[in-house]
């Protein structure tokens, strides 16, 4: 196996965040036999070990998988800071097709490369890794989460991440109307995958109508049999056209890049929360928000649940102490929007400041002298 090499280094990273493109460490590894190039990226070992998923994806050529490696870690930093988590952020790529080169031997190798890291990188699943694959990744290292319960493990995410986006959900109707009370609200979720069909069971027992979108007929027909209870209260709508149904919220729940020029001046609700990842397609649609008097809050704060529920399981996962950490998620959701008001910015960016700030503070704090050696 070829040792984790460190390209570059910048142990800036002790009084702070890294700069902009700065990363703690990034590590290559090849190994020949079983066909492994793997990649994985530390951004930032501040607040903790680094934690991210582990992509498996057959990216046209290195460059963009450590393009996306990084950016990907960056964003975990951040996500990490504002969930209140001791985890810092990295993320690893495999280069390849899993349907191709998937092998035992593979993901054992990859493992091995994980435990070299000491202890600086803890890995997940992430597209295109499985539980499976995290099972025959503790074979190897302990620096592993999302094994199988039966392994100690939390089990599958999503249910985590739909309970925390319920909080992000109270949080932001409280900012918007006064109230959390979710009953008699109008929410379109788009996407009832893993997270979206979650968030509407939810929704349906808090006594809202709940207006579902999917490109897959399956997946809303499942949600319609799911709750004959509420069909009166249950709608459908074409996935192109979720974004501008009249209603109170939009949940994206399915693919990133939703909110951008086209469509934001198309919203007709009041509050944007969702699980997306990377809802914003770019930066300035956060302040477009804004302009349509749209209250948006941050991707990565109200779909943290999933990484809050992760990160308990090296205490030993309990599901009850997890689920009550996840709710916090209300109260962060009320801080950054606060934040955004009092400094007047959008959400997006006082979510980033927010992060920031902690990890600058906590960073002060491990400069203290304890005694311990
Ligand atoms: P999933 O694949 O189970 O569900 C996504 C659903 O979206 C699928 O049913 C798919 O058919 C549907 N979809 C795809 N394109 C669509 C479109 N254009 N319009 C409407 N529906 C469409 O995924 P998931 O695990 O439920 O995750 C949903 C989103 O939340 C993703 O962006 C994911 O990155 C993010 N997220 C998930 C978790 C988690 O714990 N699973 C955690 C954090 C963030």
């Amino acid at each position: 196996m070829t040792a984790p090499s460190t390209v570059f280094e910048t142990m800036d990273a002790v009084d702070g965040l890294p700069d902009e493109g700065d990363f703690e460490q990034v590590a290559f590894c090849h190994h020949r036999p079983s066909g492994l190039r793997a990649i994985v990226a530390i951004h930032s070992t501040v607040l903790g070990p680094a934690l991210g998923g582990t992509r498996f994806w057959p990216y046209d050529t290195e460059a963009e998988a450590l393009t996306d490696v990084c950016r990907l870690a960056r964003g975990m930093t951040y996500k990490h800071s504002a969930a209140g988590l001791d985890q810092g952020g990295g993320k690893a790529v495999i280069w390849g097709d899993p349907r191709t080169i998937r092998s035992e031997a593979l993901i054992r190798a990859y493992g091995r490369f994980v435990h070299g890291l000491a202890g600086r990188y803890l890995t997940a699943e992430d597209v295109g890794t499985t539980q499976a694959d995290m099972d025959l990744i503790q074979r190897e290292t302990p620096h592993v989460t999302g094994v199988s319960p039966s392994l100690g493990g939390s089990g599958d995410p999503s249910p985590a991440t739909a309970w925390g986006v319920l909080w992000a959900l109270r949080a932001a109707a409280e900012v918007r109307w006064g109230s959390p009370d979710l009953a008699h609200r109008h929410i379109t979720v788009s996407g009832v995958g893993k997270v979206g069909r979650a968030l509407v069971d939810h929704l349906v027992d808090e006594g809202a109508t709940v207006t579902v979108a999917d490109i897959r007929d399956d997946a809303v027909r499942a949600v319609h049999d799911d709750h004959p209870e509420a069909a009166s209260r249950l709608r459908t709508v074409e996935p192109g056209a979720a974004h501008a149904v009249d209603c109170d919220v939009f949940a994206p729940c399915a693919l990133g890049a939703v909110l951008d020029e086209r469509t934001i001046p198309e919203l007709r609700c009041e509050v944007v929360v969702g699980s997306a990842n990377n809802q914003l397609a770019t930066p300035e649609d956060d302040q477009r928000l804004v302009d349509r008097d749209v209250l948006y809050v941050p991707d990565y704060v109200a779909n943290a649940g999933g990484v809050i529920n992760i990160a308990e399981e090296p205490a030993g996962y309990d599901q009850t102490r997890a689920w009550a950490r996840i709710a916090g998620i209300h109260d962060t959701v009320l801080a950054v929007l606060e934040r955004a008001r009092t400094q007047r910015i959008p959400p997006g960016e006082a979510a980033d400041r927010h992060a920031e700030d902690r990890i600058e503070s906590v960073a002060r704090v491990a400069r203290l002298r304890t005694g311990r050696p």
